[in-house]
């Protein structure tokens, strides 16, 4: 049993180290052994795995990544939890903690040397969740799945559909890069301290290559397009489309080859239409 996942121990700890919970930095500490089997069953660990963690904390979820994968990367800004860290994970000897702000490391770099698979599993600080989302999936490193708890209204946005109230650019974009899914909701009292919100379980099977798997030429232009579209959410595509830069003329033609009218809004278009828009526009910049 991981102590650890104890509330009276997590305040054991930090008392022993004349600690509390940083709020600016996200510190929710997981004290529920079943938000803990919840994260770990849709990790699905296997013994070859590098695990990157991010926000190991005081070490709990750490502890049980070390237990199942080959060796796990674990990184915390905070410099404070170093000794924490130092104590609670001495016993594993396949962990490295980084003390870094994760949004400044070069995922590529860190990895160096170390063969994969690797997966991401990590109960994020929410006040950075999708810079940090956004990053791995765009570096260049495969990760084959990322689980994290994240806030559930962000979750929910990660998984929705076209003409659906939660989506947008951030749903786009995370379905461009990986098969999305909400694995399970974990109440506020999952944690010490209880956040104001409810959280989720979510995973992402991350495709090895998204622009071949979609058969897209330029994935540039087509994060272009969908930050227009939803830069002036209330204009049509028309109109949105060519506020962002993109040429009225082209932006016509295209909606008229795709067959969207122009009038549309943009939260009406799934992710195929945007991709088909994409391909359409280059086609014609190449004409
Ligand atoms: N993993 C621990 C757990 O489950 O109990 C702690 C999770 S707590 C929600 C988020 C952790 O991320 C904290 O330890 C916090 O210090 C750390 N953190 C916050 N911002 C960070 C950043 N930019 N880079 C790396 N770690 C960060």
């Amino acid at each position: 049993m991981n102590d650890l996942i104890r509330p009276s121990r997590v305040v054991e700890v930090l008392k022993k180290f004349g600690l509390a919970p940083h709020k600016g930095l996200g510190q929710n500490f997981l004290v529920d052994a079943q938000a803990l089997e919840k994260i770990l069953a849709a990790a699905d660990i296997q013994g070859n795995e590098l695990i990157v963690e991010i926000g190991p904390g005081l070490g709990t979820l750490t502890r049980e990544l070390a237990k199942r994968g080959r060796f796990v990367v674990a990184v915390e800004k905070d410099k404070k939890l170093t000794p924490v860290l130092t104590e609670t994970l001495a016993d594993y000897t396949n962990v490295q903690v980084i003390v870094q702000d994760a949004l400044e490391v070069d995922w590529e770099d860190c990895l160096k040397g170390q063969p994969p698979p690797y997966k991401v599993v990590a109960n994020l600080p929410y006040y950075v969740t999708t810079p940090l989302l956004m990053g791995l999936l765009e570096s260049r490193v495969v990760f084959s799945r990322l689980v994290f708890l994240v806030q559930q209204e962000v979750a929910l946005r990660m998984q929705a559909k076209a003409d659906t109230p939660e989506y947008g650019a951030l749903s786009l974009a995370v379905q461009y890069y990986a098969e999305v899914k909400v694995k399970a909701v974990i109440s506020p009292r999952a944690f010490f301290p209880p956040p104001r919100v409810s959280s989720a379980v979510v995973e992402l099977k991350v495709r090895e290559c998204p622009s071949f798997f979609f058969g897209l030429k330029d994935e540039r232009l087509l994060f272009r397009l969908i930050r227009a579209a939803f830069g002036q959410r209330r204009k049509t595509l028309a109109n949105s489309l060519t506020a962002g830069g993109f040429l009225r003329s082209q932006v016509l033609e295209a909606l008229n080859i795709c067959h969207v009218p122009p009038a549309t809004r943009g939260e009406k278009l799934d992710l195929a239409v945007f991709i088909a828009l994409a391909q359409t526009i280059t086609r014609l910049r190449e004409e």
